[in-house]
């Protein structure tokens, strides 16, 4: 038996309907802002990813999925959505089209991480990105969709960090002082931090070890050695944040994984979910253009892990749907009149009506199991005495009513079924 890989999964009922339920909120909230939706390839060149998230970086030294293909060329599975999609305007030069551009995803994602619980190898984001403009207004939108979107959800339990790591210049100045910091620490550092401080210094924020985290509770704050207009950028932040209610703190040690994030950063993280707490992250990243295509183009964006989402969702016991109602179940009577009710299966779903029959040509008796497992609101029975006289006769599930309705006058039976959906 040949199984799914690792680290993937194959996703089914009822599971799948919570997917679906979850990526309508994801895309009325998204147009309801004006994002515009964009498909990027699912493999780019792997020196895209190389150049725009850094080599520095967990994601590009040791996660991704690269292969050299019967060309000759390496090309990777795309591990976040960023940079194909700064990829994309630069190529088809949409900046030039309009000097704001708003997209926004929903798509498979790959990362060789080992797998866990919360991590997985395939795992899917839904994001935004807003490319043209330093506007402080949209780094606050790229908090407020995903929070509007967990609103919707039901979610209760998140909390959002916020944090800004200012402009390159400033953090140069604030590594300097990190380093400075950690000179005489390094040796007790484990040996993941300790190959930071050579690599990412930055990313030894993110270690779990006990004496690495105390060790940088101590380090000296990035806030403090921030430029004027990085700390004006951050405040006007705030308070748009503060006008739209939502509350957030301030994570000093909230670094984030990737090189090309400028001023501000981001997270919403679980109380439900476990270790892998961050439901959603993402930032500014004004250079990220020039390093990809060599023109300034100031963007901010968001990404967040469908599947913690869900998590977090089924943890606080939100999307335990019964199963949807079926409108209409057809039960064929009599063998016979099999074309007949197929063809009527026909005429109601070109209606409108959701409409299922049986396939596995069972008995009366199993059919109308059938019909009750699949909630039917509806039952059409097709055969016996009553076609005789071109007459079918539909069951009200609900209440037991039962009417004959005569096959020149289909239009009554579609007006009944909705019109009992309206009651
Ligand atoms: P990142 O691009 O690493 O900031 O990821 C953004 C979000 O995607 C995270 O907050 C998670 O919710 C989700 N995510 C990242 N990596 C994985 C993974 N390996 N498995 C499942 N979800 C992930």
């Amino acid at each position: 038996m040949i199984k799914a890989i690792k680290g993937t999964k194959d996703i089914y009922y009822p599971e799948i309907e919570k997917w679906q339920f979850l990526e309508e909120i994801v895309i009325d909230v998204f147009s309801n802002f004006n994002y515009n939706e964009i498909r990027t390839p699912i493999f780019e060149e792997t020196a895209l990813f190389a150049r725009g998230i850094g080599e520095s970086t967990d994601i590009v030294g040791k996660e991704m999925y690269t292969f050299t293909d019967r060309s000759g060329n390496s090309v990777t599975l795309k591990p976040e959505g960023t940079a194909s999609v700064v990829r994309a305007l630069l190529e088809h030069s949409l900046q030039k089209a309009k000097p704001l551009n708003k997209f926004f995803y929903i798509s498979p994602m790959f990362r060789q991480e080992r797998p866990q619980a919360g991590r997985l190898r395939q795992f899917h984001q839904f994001g935004g990105e807003a490319l043209g403009s330093a506007n402080p207004y949209l780094d606050a939108e790229m908090i407020l969709i995903p929070y509007i979107v967990m609103q919707m959800l039901g979610l209760n339990d998140f909390s959002v960090k916020i944090n800004s790591l200012g402009v390159p210049e400033s953090r140069e100045k604030y590594k300097a002082v990190l380093r400075e910091y950690l000179s005489d620490k390094v040796k007790d550092l484990s040996e993941e931090s300790r190959r930071r401080y050579e690599t990412n210094i930055l990313r030894i924020f993110d270690s779990k070890a006990e004496n690495d985290i105390m060790i940088m509770n101590e380090a000296p704050k990035i806030l403090d050695y921030l430029s004027n207009e990085d700390i004006d950028h951050f405040e006007e932040m705030k308070n748009i944040l503060d006008d739209a209610h939502i509350d957030y703190e301030i994570d000093e040690k909230l670094v984030r994984g990737l090189d090309y994030y400028t001023n501000t950063t981001f997270e919403i993280v679980s109380g439900s979910v476990g270790a892998q707490s961050a439901l959603c992250g993402g930032g500014r990243y004004n250079l990220l253009a020039k390093e990809l295509g060599g023109v300034d183009i100031p963007a901010v964006g968001f990404a967040a892990g469908i599947e913690r989402i869900l998590l977090a969702c089924k943890n606080e016991g939100l999307l335990e749907f019964d199963p949807y109602p079926l409108p209409l179940f057809i039960v064929l009577l009599d063998k016979y009149y099999d074309r007949v009710a197929y063809n009527l299966s026909l005429y109601f779903r070109g209606q409108g009506v959701e409409t299922e029959l049986d396939y596995l040509r069972r008995s009366v008796k199993a059919q109308m199991r059938e019909a009750n497992k699949n909630n039917a609101q509806f039952v059409l029975f097709v055969g016996g005495e009553e076609i005789n006289d071109s007459k079918v006769t539909l069951k009200n599930m609900a209440n037991g009513e039962e009417e004959k309705y005569s096959l020149d006058s289909l239009e009554e039976i579609v007006n009944k079924i909705y019109s009992s959906d309206e009651g």
